[in-house]
């Protein structure tokens, strides 16, 4: 069962291509539950983990998870864009945990589609689930955007870290990047020990570091720490630009 969220049209706010207009699909589900991301209150409730709180919790959110049937559902939501631009804009497929669909007849179909039609197609995926890229072979267009999870996700390291979901996206597509988000706390202890772990096969692939928050007091308490660390080991600083511009992670 595929599970839309949300649908928006936005500039992209973090990563390789920051600032470029993007139609976002965010799917619901993940693996993961990175239960040191953040503190929400929700309908009542305390809620921990997560900066994309309604992309993971279905039991509080259950009014914005629609079940999509087939993926003509979701190029009829990118035509409705379409129609009142006249370029192309990004497509990025996020969530939650969007590759929790690889298999899944609609959204393959849908990313299929998009590759057949010349879209630039972003996942953003956590990198835990193997992809098999011989099976779907349009994944290989695909950029993923690697948002391999770090111990201050709170998540244990069997968990967040596959190795070989992480190789075969190396091995089998052109673009794809590392986006990694850091704390202040985690870049005075073991940051760049976890990184290197996670990089050192691939010195051709992109780093990108971000700091930790959703909200712009927190991104305050880590974004200077986080651009330092970027100028001593050559990664590439992103901002999360989103949270700049209009707070929480809503990106309109
Ligand atoms: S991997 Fe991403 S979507 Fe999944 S729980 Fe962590 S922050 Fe949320």
């Amino acid at each position: 069962m595929l599970y839309l969220v949300e649908h928006f049209y936005s500039i992209q706010g973090e990563g390789k291509f920051v600032g470029t207009p993007s139609i976002f699909f965010r799917f619901g589900g993940c693996n993961l539950k990175c239960p040191s991301f953040g503190e929400y209150f929700v309908k009542g409730k305390i809620v921990y983990g997560c900066d994309t709180i309604r992309a993971v919790k279905r039991d509080l959110f259950q009014k914005e998870w629609k079940e999509i049937k087939d993926y003509k559902e979701l190029i009829e939501i990118l035509n409705d864009y379409l129609e009142n631009l006249d370029f192309k804009p990004h497509i990025v497929l996020t969530g939650g945990e969007p590759l929790l669909y690889a298999t899944d007849k609609s959204f393959y179909e849908f990313v299929k589609y998009l590759i057949e039609n010349g879209f630039i197609v972003t996942i953003e995926t956590n990198t835990t689930i193997e992809i098999d890229f011989e099976k779907y072979s349009a994944y290989k267009d695909v950029i993923f955007a690697m948002a391999v999870k770090l111990s201050n996700c709170g998540d244990p390291y069997e968990k967040r870290v596959n190795k070989k979901a992480i190789d075969k996206i190396v091995k089998n597509t052109k673009f794809s990047f590392f986006k990694f988000t850091l704390d202040r706390g985690l870049i005075e202890t073991r940051a760049i020990d976890e990184i290197v772990d996670i990089v050192e096969p691939y010195p051709e692939v992109e780093i990108f570091c971000m700091p930790l928050g959703d909200k712009i007091d927190i991104l305050k308490k880590h974004d200077k720490a986080v651009a330092e660390f970027c100028l001593i080991y050559g990664f590439i600083y992103s901002d999360r630009l989103h949270v700049r511009l209009w707070n929480r992670e809503i990106r309109r």
